[in-house]
């Protein structure tokens, strides 16, 4: 099924096929499936057994635009020209979350014991923030614990935080004028993007110094320096590790904003698009889950996987590979692919990155670890990374990752008192704050058009000598 995820490559709220494909191995296997979950159609819900506490597992399956890759090969060939690739590996992500809910199913079937498994199709972690909008539709609202993964070239625990963010578009409007004969007569909106900009460059000084403010013009306004701009559009990303800081943030940015459509005469708008909250990984629940990958020991790698992350990694430059084991704190690991466990100690508390995870683990007790799937030091949404999705490195992370994450829910079955700790410690941490969604109760998830399909299909091996043919 993983290879199959790989094949439709789907891009954020656009995986019909990735949905279709698991709805059906799940229904033939017994699962209850509640479609639409959250409104979403890409997101859905599988349930199994009866009774007894509830334990969820989180599954992805978007890919990313720009990155169609042949499957296996250590240059740059690209699949489909223009296409979509699975550089997250979130094909093997949700492969893996699917295959633990059917080992738990199979388990608590076989034991009789009382309890239900959760797959929870999660669309749109790729710049969507699909668990967000499923967050605040209440998808998560009667879960006991959520574990997921990530595949990566290391097999780590993953109890690091990461940073709240929040997207604002920002569109002003003006008035268009000649812009030699009648100047006087214009308000320009690019003038207020402009001031903004000044106003955002001297804010970056009196932010805390691990906050971020990032910021893309979607709208100059037109091409024509001789016609003035009577709209412009700008989008603000904010992060820091504290959602509280970013929406203070935020404030402050929309009262800069006001600011620079009053010097410049213009009307301003403003809108969240986006937000995912920091990671609060459970403590309690990563601890199990780190006991568990300790009891399973490495991954199975052979001589042939050596072999073929040997050809990979030599694709990848030292630099590339040491920043993306740098963010784990994995730099000192050697070799062509990771055969230990990580020891926990030397990840960092927070990894400079954001995802909507973070607002499952503010909702539910909630536990990650990263798999070893691809040779080691391959950096995330590379052509490197597609190009691995469909090996053996990846089928043996995403097998060996699936075993930690249901004996770990197996575990909380067994000792239902791991359970109620890990509840216990979540209570406390929500007396610090409740969560409360930072996207708006009227913003909808994002349209985001799939990128062009040149070849009509992207399903099964299709020969690049077609590429543009019809088939
Ligand atoms: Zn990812």
């Amino acid at each position: 099924m993983s290879d199959r995820l790989w094949d439709f490559a789907e891009t954020a709220y656009n995986e019909h096929e990735s949905v279709e494909l698991q709805i059906r191995e799940l229904e033939k296997n017994g699962f209850r499936v509640t479609r639409n979950a959250a409104g979403i159609p890409t997101a859905f819900i599988a349930e199994a057994g009866s009774e007894g506490p509830i334990i969820g597992f989180l599954g992805e399956y978007d890919a990313l635009p720009q990155l169609s890759q042949e499957d296996g090969k250590t240059a740059r060939a690209q699949k489909v020209m223009g296409g979509n690739g699975h550089g997250c590996g979130h094909n093997i992500l949700g492969g893996a979350a699917l295959l633990s809910a059917f080992a738990v199913k199979d388990w608590l079937l076989s034991t009789g014991r009382s309890g239900r498994v959760r797959y929870y199709g999660c669309p749109a972690e790729e710049g969507g923030a699909g668990k967000v909008f499923m967050a605040r539709g209440g998808t998560f609202n009667d879960l006991d614990a959520a574990l997921t993964w990530h595949p990566a070239s290391i097999l780590a625990i993953d109890a690091m935080s990461t940073l709240a963010t929040i997207h604002a578009r920002f569109t002003f409007s003006g008035v268009a004028a000649h812009a030699a004969a009648a100047p006087h007569l214009g308000r320009s909106a690019l003038d207020a993007v402009t001031l903004m900009s000044v106003a955002a460059n001297y804010l970056r000084e009196h932010i805390p110094s691990d906050a971020r403010l990032h910021y893309a013009i979607h709208d100059t306004g037109g091409i024509a320096p001789n016609v003035v701009q009577a709209k412009a559009e700008v989008v603000y990303q904010l992060r820091a590790p504290d959602l509280g800081v970013v929406l203070s943030i935020m404030e402050r940015l929309r009262k800069i904003a006001e600011g620079a459509a009053m010097m410049s005469g213009t009307s301003m708008a403003y809108r969240v698009e986006k937000a995912m909250s920091n990671m609060r990984p459970s403590t309690v629940l990563s601890e199990l889950m780190y006991g568990r990958m300790q009891a399973l020991g490495p991954t199975p790698f052979d001589d042939e996987d050596r072999a073929f992350a040997k050809r990979m990694k030599a694709a990848i430059s030292p630099e590339e590979a040491k920043a993306s084991l740098e963010i784990f704190g994995a730099q000192r690991l050697s070799g062509v692919l990771h055969e230990g466990v990580l020891p926990a100690e030397v990840m960092p508390s927070i990894l400079s990155a954001s995802t909507d995870v973070g607002d499952v683990s503010w909702v539910v007790p909630t536990a990650r670890c990263l798999g070893a799937c691809f040779a080691l030091g391959t950096p995330f949404h590379s052509w490197q990374l597609v190009a691995q999705g469909k090996a053996s490195i990846a089928h043996k992370g995403m097998v060996h990752t699936a075993k930690i994450m249901a004996a770990t829910a197996a575990a909380l079955f067994v000792d239902p008192k791991t359970l109620d700790r890990a509840k216990e410690e979540f209570r406390q941490q929500s007396a610090v704050g409740a969560y409360k969604c930072p996207i708006p109760d009227d913003v909808a998830p994002p349209v985001i058009k799939p990128a062009p399909r040149p070849q009509g299909t992207l399903r099964g091996a299709f020969p690049t000598q077609y590429a543009g043919a019809n088939p």
